[in-house]
């Protein structure tokens, strides 16, 4: 045998002994009635696991796409799709989202431990999951409830009728403040207000403040007045700042996986107020956001539609900066089962967008335009 075979082998071998002993891999142990079914791939002490080795493991099959980057796995006859560097994960053609990106290492597609299993256990599944330490212990569970929220009857028809808008922060909770003290939940409540009015004299649809006064709420309240009320639009006001004060410009947000490092920075900073909710000793983390991650590929399209015109009527309308449509992970859209978009007026940070922000003249053309943008987004309901 020549030396570099023997190498080869030799590394097999220990590649295989390192497998068996989990010498440098970290790895969950996958337990069903007190027997072992297996290992599987982790990375980052357990945070992520590889869908490959756990779909293997559990005896179910899984198809890679190596040119789009997309995994399918079916766990217990749920379908589960998920593509490299995204951090939406489809279950069962229902969008998720996790809060880290899919990871691909070595063709293994590595997600989160906790959000997938959360959303393996509140599936019709009738095993249980449950991860502790460096074990997954799987039960069967009878008559289990379901805490799944099925979307797709609530909204089969895109009828126009409720147009929810919501004022950015409020109370103790000014959001930004300006540059010459301007606070955010001021500006946001005047466009919200001025916004409501030109809607509900000139539309024949319902209109609802999250708040018409300086209170506070938190974001999981505005999210259920939207959802109570069954809205078929969703409009968060807001203002921005940055630390830079030279930034300016209006930009209109989406949910969406973060791709963009200013958008995340935004979104920090808008989600910010989840500190003020009381959240202390449970506090709300990433992990946790995925269970009110029920967003449906539909309404994305809607909400991009809505976000482009609101973009395209102030851009028709003011000086400042179209900074355009970006995406993040906004909690206040998460879970609104509508068509939803966050309205960045401007950055109140910067001296001359903040002076125009105080003028009432130029409230009133920002309502206006966002007005138009309503009116134009009915009639491609229509079309
Ligand atoms: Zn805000």
């Amino acid at each position: 045998m020549k030396s570099s075979k023997i190498k080869k082998y030799l590394i097999i071998f220990l590649l295989f002994l390192s497998s068996i002993f989990g010498f440098n891999n970290q790895g969950i142990k996958i337990i069903k009635n007190d027997l072992v079914l297996g290992y599987v791939k982790t990375i980052e002490n357990n945070r992520l696991i590889s869908l490959n080795s756990f779909s293997t493991v559990l005896g179910y099959k899984n198809f890679v796409n190596d040119k789009t980057e997309k995994i399918v796995v079916n766990i217990g006859g749920n379908k589960i799709k998920a593509t490299n560097g995204i951090t939406f994960v489809l279950f069962d053609d229902k969008v998720y989202q996790f809060p880290n990106k899919v990871i691909v290492k070595d063709n293994n597609y590595f997600i989160s431990t906790s959000s997938l299993l959360k959303l393996i256990n509140s599936n019709k599944s009738s095993s249980n999951f449950s991860l502790k330490d460096n074990e997954i212990v799987i039960s069967e569970v009878l008559n289990k409830k379901t805490e799944r929220v099925d979307l797709t009857n609530e909204k089969k028809k895109w009828k126009f009728s409720t147009i929810v808008i919501d004022p950015g922060h409020g109370g103790k909770d000014p959001g930004a403040v300006g540059y010459r003290g301007t606070l955010e939940k001021d500006i946001a409540l005047d466009v919200a207000k001025r916004l409501e009015k030109k809607i509900s004299r000139n539309m024949d649809v319902k209109t609802v403040l999250t708040r018409d006064e300086d209170i506070f709420l938190k974001l999981d309240e505005r999210k259920k007045i939207a959802n109570d009320n069954n809205g078929s639009l969703f409009i968060s006001i807001h203002a921005n700042a940055a630390s830079d004060r030279r930034a300016s410009g209006f930009e209109t947000f989406l949910i969406g996986p973060n791709k963009n490092e200013a958008a995340v920075r935004v979104a920090t900073r808008e989600n910010a107020v989840l500190e003020l909710e009381g959240f202390s000793g449970k506090k709300l983390t990433n992990e946790d956001l995925i269970q009110a991650t029920i967003a449906q590929s539909a309404f994305a399209s809607k909400s991009e539609q809505f976000a482009a015109l609101v973009q395209e009527e102030i851009g028709k309308r003011v000086t400042s900066r179209n900074r355009g449509v970006k995406q993040a992970g906004f909690y206040v859209l998460w879970g609104a089962s509508m068509p939803n978009v966050l309205v960045e007026l401007g950055f109140i940070s910067n001296l001359s967008e903040e002076k125009k922000l105080r003028s009432s003249q130029y409230r009133e053309t920002l309502a206006t335009a966002i007005f138009r943008a309503v009116e134009k987004y009915e009639k491609t309901l229509n079309q």
